[in-house]
């Protein structure tokens, strides 16, 4: 895959390559002669194509599986479904015996996204520990009565 810049019939270079984390990936190629830019936005179907295609943008092969970890996610309702990518966690948060059963009662399949907003809600306030007296606040803090 080549962009070219139709004034000056040069092929353009790669600047500037962004994957928000909702596996849409946008590119940005410049004219190297009149500079000017231009961008190519992919939904995640096409970048998954571009994946399997082997295609490098940029210099890197897009990180592939992100539909494949959705698709298990929704299938199996798995916990860390809406977990971060490993690369870019921050220090994890320990969960006590009393906030992991009381987590225990919130329904399995929406678990993993409550125990994220948790998790986030304590690792921005610099708590290490998740208790019940956290969740609490977080609730209240956060508007999350019922969970
Ligand atoms: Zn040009």
């Amino acid at each position: 895959m080549k962009f070219l810049c139709v004034d000056c019939d040069r092929q353009m270079s790669f600047e500037e390559r962004a994957v928000p984390g909702d596996g849409t990936m946008a590119a940005v190629f410049r004219c190297p002669a009149c500079g000017r830019k231009t961008a190519m936005l992919a939904n995640p179907m096409e970048t998954q194509l571009v994946s399997s295609l082997g295609v490098k943008v940029g210099g890197r092969t897009v990180p592939e599986a992100n539909l494949e970890g959705i698709r298990t996610g929704v299938a199996s309702g798995r916990d860390e479904a809406f977990e971060a990518p490993p690369p870019t966690r921050p220090p994890t948060v320990r969960w006590s015996v009393d906030a992991v059963e009381r987590l225990g009662h919130v329904p399995s399949f929406v678990r993993g996204m409550v125990k994220k907003i948790y998790t986030e809600y304590a690792r921005e306030r610099g708590i290490e520990e998740m208790t019940p007296a956290v969740m609490d606040s977080a609730r209240t803090d956060l508007g999350l009565e019922g969970m």
